[in-house]
């Protein structure tokens, strides 16, 4: 096996492959790094000035080791030859999406491994040379007895595979950030000679930004369900602290005041605190579910119920939310204007998986309400998307308009609903930015009205709707 790894290539290049891999070029000029997708369309965006995820900080790393700025050779490419990036590297990362199975055994819960399947056969058959395979997906325990049953069969007899555990806990929206600095740098290895010099040579790669005792290595089980448990306690608090804003809200107490309080209990701590419409993002649900699944498999059947509340906590606030806005406006939508500011999974990004919004919305549209939503970096092609999985294009079109700007949004709106809490709604003391009052019909941001029918502060999605990793 190599000791030092001189190049790598990561299959995926999506919202983990491309920032992840763009820190790790820019922190190592003498390593080439070759993101490799079989989606032309996002390879394209990737060596484009336009890149196809919205991250900050993101454009500048991947400039800086793409296109060889500061006077560097560049050492960042994307293409979709999986192949010559398979055997051109001596390490490779798997950065494959791993959903929710839809049918079949596990269907609703367990995680879905033909991605990362294909990906391990296609390393095996192409590699004509030893590889360390490195798995970045988020995968349930036992994958890495998978991927090396798959090397052992399929792959050529005088090649060596290597399979590691090296789960991403970067978090959309801060991505750059979590990837300069990372709490822990997780390695799973086999505790064999090649295992141990297979992680050591990752950690080489890492050890250019990251102090040492930040990279930890463990055995491959804990590294795969470590991902998994944070993943889950972090929607877990989610879900609690939502549990409690319906029973605050049924007593009279105030969810923020709650949370500061509970916060202060320095075995607590105040991060991820804040009441919101839920959870969302391509991760929390699907990691839950995945340990729920991995639970029942091994007959834990009250550990899977435990895990299970967690997302229909998550459920229910969400449903519990929509209903409070209809109560709020007479008990009925029909035909009226709801302006929606925000549509993202959460703050500072683009991506809508999974996002709250697409339930409340949908909930909305079922009422006939006529939605108007403005979200400073989701497409409406986007949205417009999301939606036609639950309602019919002709409702769509009727219900939903998607505005370029939230003074049109909530123009004459009979509520304005906050979803996603980007910064710019947010002022001091006040949701809406006094500019959006006065464009608005409602000429006194103090308006009792409509502070009763917009969003209040507990209701606002803050970590609810996103995460400190994922
Ligand atoms: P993604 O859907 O954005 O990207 C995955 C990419 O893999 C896609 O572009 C797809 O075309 C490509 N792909 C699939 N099979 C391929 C193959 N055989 N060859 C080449 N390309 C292939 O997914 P993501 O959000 O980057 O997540 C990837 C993994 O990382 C998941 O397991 C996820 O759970 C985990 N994860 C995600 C986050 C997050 O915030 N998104 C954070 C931590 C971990």
């Amino acid at each position: 096996m190599a000791s030092r790894v001189r190049n790598i290539c990561c299959i995926g290049a999506g919202y983990v492959g491309g920032p992840t891999c763009a820190v790790i070029a820019a922190k190592n000029p003498e390593i080439q790094v070759t993101v490799v997708d079989l989606n032309q369309t996002r390879i394209d965006a990737w060596r484009s000035p336009s890149l196809p995820i919205y991250e900050p900080g993101l454009q500048d790393v991947v400039e800086l080791a793409r296109d060889g700025l500061d006077g560097r050779t560049p050492n960042l490419h994307f293409s979709t030859d999986v192949e010559g990036a398979i055997l051109a590297a001596d390490l490779i990362f798997i950065s494959v999406n791993t959903p929710t199975k839809t049918v079949g055994v596990g269907a609703g819960r367990a995680s879905d491994l033909t991605y990362v399947e294909s990906a391990a056969r296609q390393i095996a058959e192409v590699a004509t040379s030893n590889k360390i395979v490195v798995e970045k997906s988020t995968v349930p325990c036992g994958t890495a007895q998978s991927l090396r049953d798959i090397f052992s069969t399929l792959g050529q007899d005088n090649v060596q595979f290597e399979v590691l555990s090296n789960p991403e806990f970067l978090a959309e929206g801060t991505a750059i950030r979590d990837l300069m600095t990372p709490d822990r740098i997780l390695l799973g290895s086999l505790r064999t000679k090649t295992g141990l010099e297979a992680a050591n040579a990752l950690a080489d790669v890492y050890a250019a930004w990251v102090p040492p005792e930040r990279i930890i290595n463990v055995n491959i089980g804990s590294s795969e369900l470590a991902k998994l448990a944070a993943n889950c306690m972090l929607a877990q608090r989610i879900s609690s602290i939502n549990s409690l804003s319906a029973l605050c809200e049924s007593e009279g107490a105030d969810i923020s005041e709650l949370a500061y309080a509970v916060g202060l209990d320095e075995r607590i701590g105040p991060k991820f605190l804040k009441a919101s419409v839920g959870f969302g993002g391509s991760c929390f649900k699907k990691d839950v579910l995945n340990l729920v699944y991995m639970a029942e498999s091994r007959h834990l059947t009250e550990v899977a119920n435990y895990w299970r509340a967690v997302v229909d906590i998550n459920e229910y606030q969400k449903e519990r939310f929509t209903k409070r806005i209809i109560r709020q406006l007479n008990n009925t939508l029909n035909q009226k204007k709801i302006a929606v500011l925000g549509y993202a999974y959460k703050k500072d990004t683009g991506d809508t998986r999974e996002s709250a919004a697409i339930t409340v919305i949908g909930q909305m549209i079922s009422e006939n309400a006529r939605v108007h939503i403005y979200d400073p970096k989701v497409k409406e092609s986007q949205i417009k998307q999301d939606l036609s999985a639950e309602h019919r294009p002709e409702t769509i079109d009727r219900c939903v308009t998607v505005c370029n700007d939230p003074y049109t949004a909530c123009d004459k709106a009979a509520a304005v609903v906050i979803l996603t809490e980007w910064d710019y709604f947010k002022t001091d003391g006040l949701i809406l930015p006094p500019a959006l009052f006065e464009k608005l019909s409602i000429k006194d941001p103090e308006n009792p009205r409509l502070k009763r029918t917009s969003t209040s502060s507990s209701d606002t999605p803050s970590e609810g709707t996103g995460s400190s990793t994922e």
